[in-house]
């Protein structure tokens, strides 16, 4: 029996209604979206949780829980060592780390640099000690952003962070030790297959410039590798020895 009382087969209620597509679609684009009003404050960034599980040692992917830094190399490292000698990235580009980003490409809000540069401090000093070895100086270079990118918002998320990290740690600041020549599809509309090819060659350092043979390297978000891989390759050919890639966060999937 049903529950208005009816014992008939025809008479059993419909089963609940598929939401329309537009809905779905709705759902699925809100999920897409940062938080509206993400908090930028100091003490909100002191709360990101860094991620502190197991890494791969070379390109620092999140392998999910376990003692930190195992001694094995991912498979795609096993495989094809990437041109840098080491990666890491401090939060999961999700939640409010996520938000904070594009609330300042997108939205122009002003970015919490100055605790992020904090926090990154912590990190060398701390959870990735062994990243940096005792007595180097690596200098901190920047991913520059693309000519048009930086005119059109009038800064560069990675250099502002790599400055107030150069401040607080005393390391040497390089902003124009490698230029961006092109990118034909912002990567950030391209799937991963496509990034490596996008970014091929799309970085050099001037003519005439002295790299430092050691580099920390600075970027924003790490996604597929792509851009570290080819900003590492134009500083390596031009002569720098070693180069360690931090980012503020890492795309997980
Ligand atoms: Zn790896």
């Amino acid at each position: 029996m049903n529950l208005h009382g009816c014992a008939l087969p025809h008479c059993a209620p419909p089963p609940p209604a598929a939401p329309p597509v537009w809905i779905a679609g709705l759902a699925t684009l809100r999920d897409l979206l940062p938080a509206a009003s993400p908090d930028l404050s100091s003490s909100a960034v002191a709360r990101w949780p860094a991620h502190t599980s197991a890494v791969c040692p070379r390109c620092g992917a999140f392998e999910g829980p376990g003692p930190a830094h195992g001694p094995y190399q991912c498979g795609i490292c096993a495989a094809a060592p990437p041109p840098f000698d080491a990666a890491r990235s401090l939060f999961a580009y999700a939640g409010d780390v996520r938000a904070a980003i594009v609330a300042t490409k997108y939205s122009a809000r002003p970015y919490p640099v100055d605790a992020v540069a904090l926090r990154l401090h912590e990190a060398l000093a701390g959870l990735w000690r062994d990243l940096i070895p005792d007595g180097a100086h690596p200098t901190v270079v920047p991913v520059p952003a693309h000519p048009w990118k930086y005119f059109r918002r009038g800064f560069n998320l990675p250099a502002l962070i790599a400055s107030r990290l150069s401040r607080r740690t005393g390391l040497p600041f390089d902003p124009l030790a490698l230029s961006r020549t092109m990118e034909r599809v912002p990567q950030a509309r391209l799937p991963g297959s496509l990034r490596h090819e996008n970014v091929d060659g799309a970085f050099r350092v001037p003519r005439g410039r002295i790299v430092p043979p050691a580099i920390l390297l600075l970027d924003d978000v790490y996604t597929s590798g792509a851009t570290a891989e080819a900003c590492a390759r134009a500083l390596k050919s031009a002569g720098a020895a070693s180069i360690v890639v931090v980012t503020v966060a890492r795309a997980v999937p």
